[in-house]
């Protein structure tokens, strides 16, 4: 959800900076129908005004245009075709894409001068209100969409040939399920295909040779992989899966805690990234802190719990920096889960507000990470490969549940729920629904990190 309204709003602000004279020309095929869009597109083509979405069809192919700009800067009517990504860098087959429709636009007669792609450039901040001049930037692609133009034909060619097959192609699943894209027949595939014992995707840093290795050999269980090609910790995960026993070093675990002291505070923030800022003084996809969670324990043993949701839909930053900086005022070590995350979002908190900065860059002093501690001392087989909290929490605090949360699961529906609670047509019920369900999220993120703790430094 939070991606598809990424693209709809660089979309909606390309429309704004492509169409400097306020026509409007947005061809809508899905709810005009695709005839009359093709209609529209060719009436459209006769004016000289920017075309938004124009359709266009031939035979067994059809393709939809972000922009195209009359060109009248060497010949008379020709366009200039740019496809506008929600993505801050260019991918091959972002050009794969646009030489495809290259082909079909030309194919229905359209002259083109040139092809742009349109991406959001990370860098740019948002400075005056509502002016979203520079957020994207034009990449020139003309010469490489043109050396396509016989590889569609194949591409064409070859979809076609698979479309009118009557059985399935038979097509062992590999790297072309999830790159570049994830395929929609994953699940499908899967469910046909053998699955592996002890899959080689549960081994972790499959990188480099081990990778080539992998590929090259087809190897889809872990045991077909040699033990001297595998790293200290892929052994590990090895040796565990496939002998389904878990792995513990609780004394270096202790040792390597034993420089935190109290209060300790466990704390983790919930973030929104927009593709399109909405707050001044941000950037597009900057991670921005609305949310956080921290549980203090004491020396004594004693826990407590403080938070911070903002859903004024207003930039949640200063507020929540100065109630961090409040919450965390005793001293004491704070415990996250992946340092690099927090530290990061309060680094970029200081360098917002430099009259706080000392106090928000002393909070980055004191954080001590759990997650390589995990990562050296602990697996379990039902780990599968990864050490998120979400992984290692149901084998080592077993009380702890992340699928009883109601709503609010993950991440990623956090920053779903989050626009959804902020958006002014959100009825007060539904808002005040996504406020427990986000609190309930964020608490057990510090409250497994506690558990965690606990786990660590128990006598037993
Ligand atoms: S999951 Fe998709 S890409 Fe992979 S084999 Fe199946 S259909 Fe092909």
């Amino acid at each position: 959800m939070a991606n598809i309204s990424t693209g709809n709003q660089v979309g909606e602000i390309a429309i704004e900076l492509y169409d400097k004279d306020s026509r409007r020309q947005v061809i809508q095929p899905f709810t005009d129908g695709w005839d009359d869009a093709v209609i529209k597109t060719k009436k459209w083509l006769n004016g000289q005004h920017p075309i938004f979405e124009g359709a266009f069809t031939i035979d067994g192919a059809i393709a939809l245009v972000d922009v195209l700009k009359i060109d009248n800067s060497k010949f008379s009517n020709h366009w200039h075709m740019i496809e506008v990504k929600s993505s801050t860098s260019l991918k091959k087959i972002q050009i794969e894409d646009a030489a495809f429709q290259y082909f079909v636009v030309s194919l229905c007669g359209v002259k083109l001068s040139s092809v742009s792609l349109a991406c959001i450039d990370n860098h740019w901040n948002y400075i005056n209100e509502g002016d979203y001049n520079g957020l994207v930037v034009e990449y020139d692609i003309t010469e490489q969409v043109r050396e396509l133009q016989e590889d569609v034909k194949v591409w064409l060619f070859d979809a076609h040939s698979v479309a009118e097959q009557s059985k399935e192609p038979t097509v062992a699943m590999g790297n072309q399920c999830n790159s570049p894209y994830e395929c929609e027949f994953k699940a499908y595939c899967e469910g046909q295909s053998d699955r592996a014992m002890f899959p080689v995707e549960w081994l972790p840093q499959r990188r480099g040779k081990l990778k080539e290795f992998i590929a090259k050999n087809k190897i889809k269980d872990m045991r077909d992989i040699p033990d001297e090609r595998l790293n200290e910790q892929q052994t590990l995960v090895k040796q565990c899966t496939v002998n389904n026993a878990y792995f513990l070093d609780k004394e270096s675990a202790k040792q390597a805690m034993q420089h935190c002291h109290y209060p300790l505070y466990f704390l983790d923030f919930e973030t929104i990234n927009f593709g399109v800022p909405r707050w001044l003084d941000t950037s597009p996809y900057q991670q921005i802190p609305f949310q956080f969670s921290i549980h203090k324990v004491s020396d004594k043993g004693i826990i407590s719990h403080k938070e911070f949701l903002d859903f004024s839909g207003n930039d949640p930053s200063f507020l929540l920096a100065n109630q961090l900086i409040k919450d965390c005022e005793e001293g004491g070590s704070i415990l996250v889960y992946n340092q690099a995350f927090e530290k990061k979002r309060i680094q970029e908190l200081a360098e917002r507000f430099p009259h706080i900065a000392d106090n928000l860059l002393a909070i980055n002093q004191r954080i001590v990470d759990l997650l390589p501690i995990c990562k050296k001392y602990y697996y379990h087989p039902k780990q599968e490969g990864s050490w998120s909290i979400k992984k290692v929490l149901p084998n080592m605090v077993p009380t702890l549940n992340y699928g009883e949360l109601e709503g609010v699961q993950h991440g990623g529906e956090a920053m779903d729920a989050f626009i959804e609670a902020v958006h002014p047509e959100t009825t007060e019920k539904r808002r005040q629904e996504i406020d427990c369900q986000l609190r309930a999220y964020c608490k057990l993120d510090t409250w497994a990190m506690v558990g965690i703790w606990e786990f660590f430094n128990s006598s037993q």
